[in-house]
């Protein structure tokens, strides 16, 4: 596998400077491979590269059906290497091979596939406005797209945006986190068996303040796509400020979990769980803020925190490990901070909070963590941890669960818990938030669009909206007078 070169214009070569940087396996905090250290020259080539393509290359202009062929061929060879990539994204974030194997991949593939469905169905439309005129509507790819993607769900997140920019007809530079660039790499030789035409999809790893930036600043590129965190958010509006370009930002979250008293404790306890611990709690959506009606809170809490006890942390490739390490020395830092920020704040440490020794002792492991006692005021309930940390807030009744709930910069999902369907749908409503799943949590579809209020971040990935990232509408007037 390419893992030391960039691919551009459908060739791999080295970055210019010929540096590399090493990935570690948070598992092991072993070297897992050596990767293209590309930076601003290197961008610059790709976006040369995605520029000829779009300008004079065929794929903006090949019969949709053709792109769709494509795009379910891509879908197909992910499958058929799904293993060898859930190993890869295994190895890279330290998530369980359940995890990536049977759902992030999967899920990914699927992303293709509903996009390839698309392809054919991208249209304007006429409109009768007057008898002098013809007047329609185009909707047209919007050109050269850079795609920035976090460290926490590296493929799947890149396609939400590779799988739609390419149905539309763009064509694309890919900097994925310089922490889990491997499935990009991996993903850009099945391009080349897929046949994708050259210089359609590139992808260039380096440092985000490098690559990353110089794909926001440069002027060949027409919409820059990014997910991560708040604050880099904002800086790539600024800078995107310069040009005009288009962009849409995922950002973060420290979504409202909410458990009414007349809730399915049983099915509000699980979905507690994978609230906050699937991945590790390294989830934009995570069910960190976990609102428990006063009625119910110690009987929840206790049941929960029994559960949060037993869950198995350990090695991600082992098939009964519920939880890995988390991604990287320093994110492991970053939460065992909170940990002591939620204790110095005057929060209750229910369990958890300490470094866990797994096996020989390495491994960036740490303990399922839940504080009770949380305040909207405190850090540990206004600030993303992005690790497996819940604050559990009570609260009194329906109206004091919303003003809870909403009582935070971000917005970017909520969950309700109730039998009641009258006051979950008027929760669903009045929840500030662009997802709200009621009497689920964490649940997604290539269908359904997803994306933030607020701080986190504006435009929505999947489904039809997730397309409309990609196009521009163009209004065109034909004077028959
Ligand atoms: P991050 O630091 O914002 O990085 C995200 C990506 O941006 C990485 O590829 C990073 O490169 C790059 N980057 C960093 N600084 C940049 C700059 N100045 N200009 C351009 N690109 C830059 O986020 P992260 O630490 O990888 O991920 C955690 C955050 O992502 C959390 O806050 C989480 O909420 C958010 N997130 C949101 C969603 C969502 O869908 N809303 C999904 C997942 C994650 P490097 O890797 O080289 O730093
Ligand atoms: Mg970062």
């Amino acid at each position: 596998m390419h893992t030391s070169e960039i691919f551009v214009g459908g060739q791999w070569r080295s970055p210019v400077s010929g540096e590399t940087y090493a990935t570690i396996n948070p598992a092991t905090e072993e070297v897992s491979a050596q990767v293209a250290k590309g930076d601003e020259r290197d961008i610059d080539l790709a976006i040369q590269a995605a520029r000829r393509a779009f300008d004079h290359g065929p794929w903006p202009r090949m019969a949709a059906a053709e792109r769709s062929r494509i795009l379910w061929k891509l879908a197909d060879l992910i499958t058929a290497n799904l293993e060898e990539m859930a190993r890869l994204e295994s190895v890279n974030t330290g998530k369980t091979l359940f995890d990536s194997g049977k759902v992030e991949l999967p899920f990914a593939a699927e992303v293709f596939r509903y996009y390839a469905g698309w392809t054919t169905k991208i249209h304007g439309e006429t409109l009768n406005l007057r008898d002098g005129a013809f007047t329609f509507t185009l909707r047209q790819p919007l050109g050269v797209v850079g795609a920035i993607v976090p460290w926490n769900f590296p493929f799947l997140l890149a396609s939400w945006k590779i799988a739609p920019a390419l149905a539309a007809g763009n064509t694309m530079v890919l900097k994925p986190a310089s922490l889990t660039p491997l499935t990009a790499l991996r993903f850009a030789e099945l391009t080349q068996e897929a046949g994708l035409p050259e210089g359609v999809f590139n992808v260039v790893p380096g440092p985000g303040s490098k690559a990353g930036m110089a794909l926001v600043r440069h002027p060949g590129v027409d919409k820059v796509a990014f997910t991560g965190s708040t604050d880099v958010g904002k800086g790539i509006m600024r800078e995107a400020a310069g040009s005009l370009k288009r962009v849409s930002l995922e950002l973060g979250g420290k979504s409202p979990n909410v458990v009414f008293a007349d809730a399915d404790m049983e099915a509000a306890l699980r979905g507690a769980m994978t609230g906050i611990f699937y991945n590790k709690g390294e989830v934009c959506a995570a069910g960190s803020r976990l609102l428990v009606e006063h009625r119910i809170h110690d009987e929840f809490v206790g049941k929960l925190v029994e559960r949060v006890k037993g869950l198995k942390v350990g090695d991600p490739m082992d098939k009964t490990t519920r939880m890995g390490p988390v991604v990287s020395a320093q994110q492991l830092q970053t939460v065992l901070g909170y940990v002591e920020a939620g204790r110095r704040e005057g929060a209750t440490l229910a369990t958890g909070g300490e470094r866990l020794q797994v096996g020989d002792g390495r491994g960036y492991f740490v303990q399922p963590t839940v504080f009770t006692g949380v305040s909207n005021a405190m850090r540990i309930a206004r600030e993303e941890i992005f690790g497996p940390v819940l604050s559990v807030i009570p609260f009194k009744d329906a109206d004091d669960a919303i003003a809870q709930g909403n009582e935070t910069f971000y917005g970017l999902a909520a969950a309700v818990w109730t039998r009641d369907v009258g006051k979950a749908l008027r929760a669903a409503r009045a929840l500030r938030a662009g997802t709200v799943w009621i009497n689920a949590y964490n649940l997604f579809d290539a269908a359904l669009p997803f994306g933030g209020f607020k701080e986190s971040g504006f435009g929505r990935e999947l489904g039809q909206a997730g397309l409309d990232l990609y196009t521009e509408v163009k209004s065109v007037w034909v004077d028959l007078s």
